[in-house]
């Protein structure tokens, strides 16, 4: 827009891009800011107390290394019965908040609707999550969407969301070194086996981009965990291509309440 009206020269356009850069300002200025999740008003940027209080933060005691919620603290160190019978390839996973109404709303939000403006909220709640992992990382990764699905949502949620971790870890994203190399079903609905086959053999790391990986200490950003069968795969992957050690930052995880906690 800019270069148009360098080009353009007429004064009458400059003036007009002028005035709505200014109308824009105020209106910045004068429009509240709303709750992401609700769109009620809300003083300062976030959620507003209602969501907030709606949110189930992920806070210890939890399993060391999947990160589920225990309801009651069994000692430092103990794992969960899932993380010992089906250990993961990934070494640990970490998530912001449990998926729920709240934030499901917010996945939502980001996946499918272009509200690109949640990102940087949801990513300083992961950072806070993820400090443990970010403290130790070299790398983020984001999870790929397969071109097709990206193309008809015109951006990666899970990217967006590891933009807004660079921005507050200063840890730098490794952009299309994860790829998706063959369509995968949604998984939602798939039972546990069949989302592991689902996406079994779906990423493969970039040659070209492998060296980026190599040796590192690699973060694998995602918006929602459920199995875990997605994150397994891509750690898989870039475990495959060398990459030292593979921990996972999502901003939701799926938590079944009905299991006991160990
Ligand atoms: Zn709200």
């Amino acid at each position: 827009m800019e270069a148009d009206v360098a080009s353009s020269g007429s004064f009458g356009q400059t003036l007009r891009a002028a005035w709505a850069h200014a109308a824009r300002l105020v209106l910045d200025i004068a429009l509240p800011t709303l709750c992401i999740a609700c769109r009620e008003p809300v003083a300062g940027v976030g959620v507003c107390a209602a969501c907030w209080a709606k949110l189930s933060f992920i806070a210890p005691p939890f399993c060391p290394r999947l990160g589920i919620p225990f309801v009651y603290d069994p000692g430092p160190g103990l794992l969960s019965m899932e993380a010992i019978a089906d250990p993961p390839a990934y070494a640990r996973a970490r998530a912001a908040v449990r998926y729920d109404d709240v934030a499901r709303t917010l996945v939502h939000a980001l996946k499918y609707h272009d509200r690109t403006d949640l990102a940087p909220a949801m990513g300083r709640w992961m950072a806070r999550a993820g400090e443990e992992l970010l403290g130790e990382a070299d790398v983020l990764v984001p999870v790929p969407l397969h071109w097709r699905r990206g193309w008809s949502r015109r951006y990666n949620q899970s990217g967006a969301l590891a933009r807004a971790i660079e921005q507050q870890s200063g840890i730098p994203v490794a952009r299309d070194v994860l790829r998706r190399i063959r369509p995968t079903q949604q998984q939602i609905g798939l039972s546990r086996s069949q989302r592991a086959s689902n996406v079994q053999g779906a990423f493969k790391v970039s040659p070209e981009k492998a060296h980026e990986i190599q040796g590192r200490r690699v973060v694998l950003v995602d918006d929602v965990l459920t199995s875990g069968a997605t994150s397994d795969a891509c750690a898989r992957a870039l475990l495959r291509a060398r990459a030292a050690q593979v921990d996972v930052l999502v901003f939701a995880r799926v938590v079944d309440t009905h299991k006991a906690p160990i």
